[in-house]
């Protein structure tokens, strides 16, 4: 079986700067928040086009950070895509508001703004929860239609986060994200585009306000440079130690920011590669399956995971397994029929996108270091069935 994403081809591409970054974190003993978190922040500043990025600890932790500081709780609605990954839904109860499932677009799978304005406007017209936040989602790495959806926030006073766990390095247009959104958010699983070794995640903003909210809540509510400012010089002790606001702890660990850095360095490179290997897949798939990726126009994706659609999916994964590829099904349930999520509401007109895409969507190997020769074997594999 050739592998779905081969992490350790990178690991060896990269040739021991891992393991010595690594190594220079353990013998420096800032082993939490050390420098290299900080280096790594600029550098991932620099990257996204923001003026602040900030590391936490898992990139679940990146969602709750804003909606925590925005003050989110019991009655709001969040409104996000139901064809998702578990965790962009699963922040929002935690404070006691509500999802709402919004379709996607048939063609990207990332949220239809068309779909997403009626879901607000029944909300307003039902009047049991408040429109607080949009989270779009940057889904298998390309970028939602953040023009349109961030005009849709205007008109209802929303704020957006682009949940870019899968879409960090993405652009439309030649901007990240975050020039439409209030903040990205981001994972370093070791699965996602720019992984490290273990967990790890963070938040980008052009909004200093928030920037220092968000830092304070991911150290136990810690003072931060506006409390100081706001009168707290006059405490008689250590400002490290008061608690300013009901935080939590996700701090990013200094080994791992050692390892990001060092990633972050090939990345750009790391995208290239995966353009080129989508469009080669693209040209000699697209006669064999029921639908290639199609990426937003103006979009550049950075392609987590690629995806194609076959009307008989569960016979091309068995096919392609006995011909040793392997394959993944994104998502196959998504969240509005998920058993703990089923009660949240969903948008008006149901979810017929998500509900047909759940059964005809699977994702082929896609990585970086993914050689000509091994495009070939999933190709020919693919070609070749017949049912
Ligand atoms: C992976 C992922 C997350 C969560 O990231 P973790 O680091 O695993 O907590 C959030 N949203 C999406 C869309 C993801 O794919």
């Amino acid at each position: 079986m050739i592998p779905f994403i081969d992490l350790q081809a990178q690991r060896l591409r990269l040739a021991g700067k891992i393991e010595a970054a690594v190594q220079d974190a353990v013998v420096g003993g800032a082993w939490v928040m050390g420098p290299q978190v900080r280096q790594f922040e600029s550098d991932l500043a620099a990257f996204g086009q923001a003026q602040h990025a900030l590391g936490c600890a898992n990139g679940t932790d990146a969602l709750i950070l804003p909606l925590i500081a925005w003050g989110i709780r019991t009655g709001d609605a969040v409104f996000c895509p139901s064809f998702t990954f578990t965790a962009t839904a699963e922040v929002v109860p935690w404070l006691g508001a509500s999802p709402v499932f919004v379709d996607v677009d048939a063609r990207t799978y990332n949220m239809d703004p068309v779909r997403l304005e009626a879901a607000i406007e029944a909300v307003k017209a039902e009047g049991r929860l408040t429109p607080k936040v949009v989270i779009a989602v940057d889904l298998f790495g390309q970028p939602a239609d953040y023009p349109a959806i961030r005009a849709i926030c205007d008109r209802h006073g929303l704020k957006l986060i682009s949940d870019s766990a899968q879409g960090f390095g993405c652009t439309l247009d030649g901007h990240h994200p975050l020039k439409w959104a209030d903040v990205t958010t981001t994972s370093f699983f070791p699965a996602k585009p720019l992984g490290c070794y273990g967990d790890g995640g963070a938040v980008l903003t052009n909004d200093e306000d928030l920037a220092q909210e968000m830092d304070s809540l991911r150290v136990h509510g810690k003072v931060v440079a506006k409390d100081l400012k706001a009168g707290a010089t006059a405490f008689t002790h250590d400002p490290k130690y008061l608690a300013m606001r009901i935080g939590m702890n996700s701090r990013l660990d200094t080994i791992q920011a050692a390892i990001l850095i060092e990633k972050l360095k090939v990345f750009g490179q790391e995208i290239e590669w995966r353009n080129r290997i989508a469009a080669r897949y693209n040209e000699h798939l697209a006669p064999h399956v029921g639908a290639v990726p199609h990426v937003i126009d103006g979009g550049v994706s950075i392609w987590a995971q690629y995806t194609i659609e076959h009307a008989d999916r569960d016979g091309l994964i068995t096919h392609l397994k006995d011909q040793g590829v392997p394959t993944a099904v994104y998502y196959p349930v998504p969240m509005h029929l998920q058993p703990a999520y089923g009660r949240f509401p969903h948008g008006a007109g149901g979810l017929p996108i998500t509900e047909r895409l759940k059964d005809v969507v699977l994702s082929l190997p896609m990585h970086a270091d993914l050689d000509e020769a091994t495009q070939d074997k999933v190709i020919a594999a693919v070609a070749s069935y017949k049912g």
